[in-house]
């Protein structure tokens, strides 16, 4: 497996404190991406592993795995390397460690994927398909195929926006969207424009002025309670 970095975070990326590893490529293409160097399917910084080779390096770790712990795979979109993470799953589910997957939701095998997942997140970029397309690259009709099939299984699904100014930042849009749909089992966190990995666009940087005030992010929370839907913030 194709992997760029790897550390340990408490409460980010699904309970307790977790050891996040961040797999190389991704099929998007968000001009906002703060992980841009994930997103070729190729990277000579990226370090390849063996399926045994990380289980055996999550086992050693399991230690830290406190507060209800674990590991979480991100990207990159972790679906691009599906055949090893659902192996490497698979075998982390047999030996009692609480998984975790945040992915753009694009992929068919994500459905597969899931049955070996504790914890599952989802971004949402946009629920217009001609402003996903513009923005990201790609449709958004298997994104919303994905959280569609989820939340009719009765899925749990953290479900993540980033809002950015000018872009994607009509809350309406999306609670339009998910308020169609039964969110019961879903909770829905907004995540305000940073530009923490501009640099890593080496000066291919499209957003202008992608701030968005708090007022906006309690905007988007206000709304999506009003319509019966929870939220979070981690
Ligand atoms: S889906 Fe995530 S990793 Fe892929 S381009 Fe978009 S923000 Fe970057």
């Amino acid at each position: 497996m194709k992997i760029l970095h790897k550390g340990f975070n408490y409460s980010q990326d699904g309970p307790g404190n977790r050891l996040v590893y961040h797999l190389q490529g991704c099929n998007f293409a968000c001009k906002w991406c703060s992980n841009a160097d994930t997103i070729p399917l190729e990277n000579s910084n990226a370090s390849e592993y063996s399926v045994n080779e990380i289980f055996d390096e999550i086992m050693r770790s399991r230690m830290m795995f406190f507060d209800g712990g674990g590991v979480t795979f991100t990207g990159g979109e972790v679906c691009v390397q599906a055949e090893e993470l659902t192996e490497l799953l698979k075998l982390l589910k047999g030996n009692g460690i609480h998984t975790a997957i945040e992915t753009n939701g694009s992929f068919l095998s994500l459905r597969n994927i899931a049955e070996y997942v504790d914890y599952l997140i989802v971004d949402m970029k946009h629920y217009d398909e001609a402003e996903h397309l513009r923005w990201v690259g790609a449709s958004n009709k298997s994104v919303k195929d994905n959280i569609e099939y989820f939340l009719s299984q009765g899925r749990q699904l953290h479900i993540r926006i980033p809002v950015i100014n000018g872009i994607n930042d009509n809350p309406c849009g999306f609670v339009d969207y998910f308020k169609k749909l039964d969110t019961s089992a879903a909770v829905f966190e907004f995540l305000a424009y940073h530009e923490y990995g501009k640099d890593k666009w080496k000066g291919d940087y499209e957003i202008k002025n992608g701030f968005v005030s708090t007022q906006k992010t309690k905007e988007f929370k206000d709304l999506f309670e009003e319509s019966g839907m929870k939220t979070v913030e981690t």
